[in-house]
């Protein structure tokens, strides 16, 4: 080497800092994850470039917050875990992904690629492992193959229907340096052959829209049913306007809640069961015909229904055979929709016999609802505290605080109950029904949404499973408040019949049951938070009301009637 060379010797980029770098030009400004052998460096890195690292207590709850910050900001989340166990871990959360369709990478060390299949510390084919939830993996078996492998688990995350992606990244590749001009070759080279048709929006064809706008127009009993793939595409506005313009009632599912406010005068969430049991014509955007919406088959919908099925995925029209497809972004469809009926509008009117059947069915059902709600009902059922809830939500006004929720009966009752203003304001357990999602999400979601406050409605047995996480909201000071119904257990109380209740372990508690009175509020108080213990209505306004002025992590812990509520909340004949 000339003396020169000697005395400016060009800069080494280590893999922990070219992953880092790539990061953060693929546009990652936050991560999660849990560090360790051998990503710990990795995260350092990327703080030092000015990517955020959330550190949880469990690769599961970061799992789940990554999924949950992909889909509130519409760029992938990412999990950053160890090799082996911490890989293992994040499936969790990488698996929820798949399932609600969320923009995820999951990013995980692995052992040293010398000693493969030698048992290595933590050593696993993580390749083979996350291949059931992932849609690509990609593994860097050489430094130089580190940007195109990082750029490429972010496109392929929010491609086309959104998942989970996988990078596997080896310990000896971490530690492999190159040049720093060497380093920003290498990326330039790879964001250049990045192949930008392959994250664009499908195009439309146009001959569909006009079909879907005739069979709305001649439609008796038309309705528009929208999911979280609507809330995904930020198609709030163009949805109005079609709503609004036409007359059509709608009807979200539980996280397209919000996208119209649930007190529009067309909502029809209150007359779900007619709306769908008698609309003629369906128009589903970004809602899967799975079992949460009954696969769109008699008895719940009429045997003659005629749907049309708005959806990014291609194979997802193919495998439901509606009477019309359109493969599109739900923003670009809805628009182009809007676009077409603009030169020959129609309107239902609100003296329409269908706009006002259902009118008079929410009223009716409204009323009655209120009716249970307006009780104080001490010691409490679901329905008082989750009237003082929804109230103090409401009085909060705008931006709204994002709502997370999981549960049995606490999700179910919260689901009618509480009222969603604004689009993408609601988390809740998803296509999976996944339990343990709470702290996760309500981390996510204060972390993507700086300026609302985080409320989590949720039940003693979901909390359980990711309530460590209450020192992460200490740790980074986030404005969640999280309230646990605590009725004792899964279910709540013993519900056994005596014959069940024999054998030598016979005397154990119930497997639905937990400590009682558990006193969930003093968790969060062992780290410097803030825990309320909330027995009766007054109690739980005045913890509401200090908690959510205060914007500081909280617990609030319910105490709710062991025997309210049923076994398996509204699912109880698949238990
Ligand atoms: P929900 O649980 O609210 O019913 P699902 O998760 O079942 O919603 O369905 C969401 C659907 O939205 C998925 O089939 C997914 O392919 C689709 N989707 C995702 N992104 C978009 C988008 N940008 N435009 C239209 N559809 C989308
Ligand atoms: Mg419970």
């Amino acid at each position: 080497m000339a003396d020169a060379d000697l005395k400016n010797p060009p800069k080494v980029v280590d893999g922990n800092t070219l992953v880092a770098m790539c990061l953060s030009r693929g546009g990652v400004d936050k991560m999660f994850g849990v560090v360790g052998i051998p990503v710990t460096s990795l995260a350092n890195r990327a703080v030092a470039l000015g990517v955020r690292f959330i550190a949880f207590h469990n690769e599961q709850s970061a799992g789940y917050a990554a999924s949950a910050y992909g889909y509130l900001t519409r760029r992938p989340g990412v999990l950053l875990t160890v090799s082996g166990p911490g890989c293992v871990h994040g499936l969790a959360g990488l698996s929820n992904a798949a399932a609600n369709g969320w923009p995820m990478v999951m990013i995980s060390g692995s052992s040293d690629q010398s000693f493969t299949g030698r048992g290595d510390f933590q050593e696993l084919d993580q390749i083979a492992a996350v291949k059931p939830f992932s849609k690509f993996s990609a593994k860097a078996t050489d430094i130089t193959e580190i940007p195109t492998s990082v750029f490429s688990v972010i496109d392929w995350a929010v491609a086309g229907r959104p998942g989970g992606t996988y990078l596997d990244i080896p310990s000896d590749v971490l530690h492999q340096t190159v040049d720093e001009s060497q380093a920003q070759k290498l990326i330039t080279e790879a964001l250049n052959s990045r192949n930008k048709d392959f994250i664009e929006n499908p195009r439309i064809n146009y001959s569909e829209i006009q079909k879907a706008v005739e069979l709305l127009r001649t439609a008796q009993r038309p309705l528009i049913v929208f999911g979280k793939g609507a809330a995904y595409a930020r198609a709030e506005n163009e949805l109005t306007k079609l709503v609004e313009s036409t007359g059509i009632p709608f009807l979200p599912t539980p996280m397209g809640k919000g996208l119209l406010p649930d007190t529009h005068e067309l909502a029809a969430t209150a007359a779900r069961s007619l709306a769908i049991g008698k609309c003629d014509v369906a128009l589903v955007v970004g809602a899967r015909l799975n079992w949460l919406l009954h696969f769109g088959k008699a008895p719940k919908w009429s045997k003659d229904v005629k749907f049309i099925l708005v959806d990014i995925s291609k194979e997802e029209i193919e495998l439901r055979k509606p009477f019309l497809g359109i493969v599109g972004d739900a923003k670009d469809v809805i628009g182009l929709l809007h676009k077409e009926i603009k030169d020959d509008p129609f309107c239902l009117g609100k003296t329409h016999p269908w706009v006002e059947a259902i009118r008079n069915k929410t009223k009716d059902n409204v009323a009655k609802m209120e009716v249970q709600l307006a009780k104080d009902v001490v010691p409490f059922n679901f329905m008082t505290p989750m009237r003082i809830i929804r109230d103090a939500i409401l009085g909060v006004g705008g931006p709204a605080p994002i709502l997370v929720s999981e549960g049995a009966n606490t999700m179910d009752v919260g689901r009618a109950v509480l009222v969603q203003t604004e689009p993408r304001t609601r988390l809740d357990a998803g296509t999976w029904g996944t339990m343990g999602i709470g702290l996760g999400y309500c981390i996510a979601a204060a972390v993507a949404s700086p300026d609302r406050l985080v409320v989590a409605v949720e039940g003693d047995s979901g909390f359980g499973f990711s309530a460590m996480e209450v020192e992460t909201l200490v740790r980074y000071q986030l404005p969640v408040v999280v309230i646990v119904f605590n009725n004792g257990g899964v279910y709540g109380g013993d519900r056994r019949n005596p014959e069940e209740i024999t054998g030598p372990y016979k005397d154990d508690p119930a497997p639905t049951s937990f400590v009682p009175g558990a006193a969930y509020h003093l968790l969060l108080e062992a780290f410097g938070g803030k825990g309320y213990l909330a027995a009766t209505p007054d109690e739980l306004k005045s913890a509401l009301a200090e908690s959510f002025s205060a914007k500081k992590p909280s617990v609030i812990n319910v105490t709710i009637d062991p025997y309210a509520g049923a076994e398996s909340g509204r699912m109880q004949h698949k238990n």
